[in-house]
């Protein structure tokens, strides 16, 4: 039995990452003899070589246009149209299984700040993609000295699942996977103590050990942003991780400090890196807000940041 389940381990650990193979391995090797017995009575012989499994399914080349028929369907609030005025092209980067991270630059010639806007860092939060990709139309609308970059799904493989997961391919929160000081220690204690091991919340084997973190990380060395903006859902707050005064309210979402996380963007952002990282807590991972709350949150956004870091 034990034997089973070491060999068990090895296969689900590549594709599931090891807190789901954890969990999988001890629920399915019982079910796997019980069903091996149930066979080996009632059934005729299996053909030697025959393939049990089957194959992985293929997964799509993700163009913009491809992303965008499939936003729309499953994205709460945002129509074909919407999608496609947000006109993403491919960085340079891809996930795990391959998708480019899409992207989007508005930028006028006397830009003066940057700022990085981030939605769908958690798969399974539908309303952070949605909420981003409006945002890149009234950033078209609305001229101001910043140069934004868009990045409204960091995470393609755990949104575009039928199933959507927080973690990414390799069961991953992106979210705890930056490098905070301490994390070799920190963040695999606070999983296994404080999550008491969530496959939803594991850290990885070590700080940036994903492509999709590891963009973030570079970027942010690279483009040097004076602002990140990171939206999730569904708490329904705003959080603030950094130098400067943080904002007292977007819209309806008022500043919560809800505390930092070993490995998570707030922290390695905010604290460490001291660039301000503003996290937008939407009430629902299914539902946008009106759009006339999108727009008041932009807004807000814009003066604060006019307020605070001179953008005007
Ligand atoms: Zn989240």
């Amino acid at each position: 039995m034990i034997c089973t389940m070491r060999v068990l381990e090895r296969i689900l650990l590549p594709p599931f990452g090891r807190p789901v193979a954890a969990v999988l391995v001890p629920m399915w090797v019982p079910m796997l003899v019980m069903v091996a017995t149930t066979s080996a009575i009632a059934a005729p012989a299996r053909t030697p070589g025959a393939v049990i499994s089957a194959p992985p399914k293929a997964i799509e080349p993700l163009t913009p246009m491809s992303l965008c028929d499939q936003l729309s369907h499953r994205l709460p609030n945002v129509s074909r149209t919407v999608c496609a005025r947000a006109q993403l092209a491919p960085g340079a980067a891809v996930s795990v299984q391959g998708r480019p991270l899409l992207q989007r630059d508005v930028s006028a010639v006397s830009s003066r700040l940057r700022v990085l806007v981030l939605g769908g860092i958690h798969g399974d939060e539908l309303s952070s993609t949605a909420l981003v990709l409006h945002w890149i139309g009234a950033a078209m609308e609305t001229p101001s000295n910043i140069h934004w970059r868009f990045v409204p799904l960091m995470n393609p493989d755990g949104m575009l699942l039928d199933k959507p997961t927080r973690t990414n391919a390799r069961g991953v929160d992106l979210n705890r996977n930056f490098p905070t000081p301490g994390w070799d220690k920190e963040a695999p204690a606070y999983w296994s103590k404080r999550t008491r091991s969530d496959p939803r919340r594991y850290p990885g084997p070590k700080p940036l050990s994903e492509p999709e973190s590891r963009w973030l990380h570079d970027e942010m060395e690279r483009w040097k942003p004076d602002l990140i903006v990171s939206v999730h859902a569904p708490y329904g707050v705003l959080d603030f991780d950094g130098p400067t005064v943080a904002p007292q309210r977007l819209g309806r979402l008022y500043l919560d400090q809800v505390g930092i996380f070993p490995g998570s963007l707030g922290n390695y952002g905010g604290v460490h890196k001291k660039v301000p990282v503003v996290t937008i807590e939407l009430p629902s991972a299914l539902r946008t807000p009106q759009e006339a709350e999108i727009r008041q949150m932009w807004l807000d956004l814009l003066r604060w940041t006019a307020e605070r870091l001179g953008a005007g």
